[in-house]
């Protein structure tokens, strides 16, 4: 109860005025090799082009505070964390994330968990909430694989229902990765339904089952990747009713991305987050975003199709 009347106050000495309350602090940013193919200073642009063309100022963002240990093992398994925080991973282990490990990685991740936490919380107050980082769907219970390392929107949602905030969550994956690591940890969860929809012949080769998932085939352009989302989401909220949902709004779908396979013009995929929050915010479920991925070769691309999303988060809700 006390943790609860805590959280409560939080929500509502954030900002009583409506406003999108956008996660990320100056660790988002990690600086890795420069040859390295993860785009990290789109975590830093992003922002700043959000408010150079006035879709946000700085009263939009916040720096999410701390994350307690007990939160994060709602959700991933203490050996696992404890090796993780102890620098005690292996080095296949380690291999496996494809970010060098060290202390400020750790602190990084876990800065990233507790922004999506906070914006889950403020999602509640304001419809949406999102994230300039998270969408680390590939981080399993005891395991971290493909640059996730502790899965964002996951703990948010163990969070969310041990606290009593919800009760039956929809997350809704559309990176172009399956999200794997969502699926295995809430595979026994009647709570949390599942969902990803991706390139098949994507990464990861050996798919984990999700409540629901669909694969594009390679090059699948605007008409058909549109048509596909357009038709199934609906159904699956009206289905499972959910009273919050976590969305993954990957960019690399679009058609230069250079891990993704599908051919989704940058359009494309404005005009999917545009269905997709109309949909939460007509139907009023609170809608926490994380930004997942995006990978093309060209980074004005990648800015743009992110920015996207926020500046119709903008549009939308207020
Ligand atoms: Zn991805």
């Amino acid at each position: 109860m006390a943790y609860f009347m805590i959280d409560i106050i939080k929500i509502y000495s954030i900002n009583l005025r409506p406003v999108l309350k956008i996660a990320h602090h100056s660790l988002y940013n990690h600086s890795l090799k420069e040859n390295h193919r993860f785009p990290m200073i789109k975590y830093e642009l992003i922002p700043e082009q959000l408010i150079i063309e006035n879709t946000c100022n700085e009263n939009n963002f916040f720096s999410p505070g701390d994350i307690e240990d007990n939160v994060i093992l709602l959700t991933h398994e203490s050996n696992y964390y404890n090796s993780l925080i102890n620098q005690k991973l292996e080095r296949k282990e380690i291999r496996a994330i494809g970010f060098p490990m060290s202390q400020k990685l750790i602190q990084r991740e876990k800065k990233i968990v507790q922004g999506t936490v906070e914006c889950a919380l403020n999602s509640i107050r304001f419809g949406i909430s999102m994230n300039i980082a998270g969408g680390t769907h590939h981080a399993f219970s005891n395991r971290a694989e493909a640059f996730c390392i502790l899965n964002d929107q996951a703990i948010a949602a163990n969070f969310l229902i041990k606290k009593g905030y919800s009760k039956r969550i929809l997350i809704l994956d559309l990176d172009v990765h399956q999200g794997n690591g969502t699926a295995e940890i809430f595979r026994e969860n009647k709570n949390v339904f599942t969902t990803s929809f991706h390139g098949e012949k994507n990464y990861p080769f050996r798919k984990e089952t999700s409540d629901f998932d669909y694969g594009f085939s390679d090059g699948t352009s605007d008409r058909e990747y549109l048509k596909k989302i357009k038709y199934d989401i609906p159904r699956l909220i009206d289905n499972f009713e959910p009273d919050f949902i976590f969305y993954l709004s990957g960019v690399d779908i679009i058609e230069n991305d250079k891990l993704g396979r599908l051919a989704v013009s940058i359009k494309g995929c404005k005009e999917r987050d545009r269905f997709v929050l109309n949909y939460c915010k007509t139907n009023k479920i609170p809608v926490q975003v994380s930004m997942g991925g995006g990978y093309s070769p060209l980074l004005k691309d990648i800015i743009e199709a992110h920015s996207n999303t926020f500046r119709l988060a903008q549009e939308i809700y207020f």
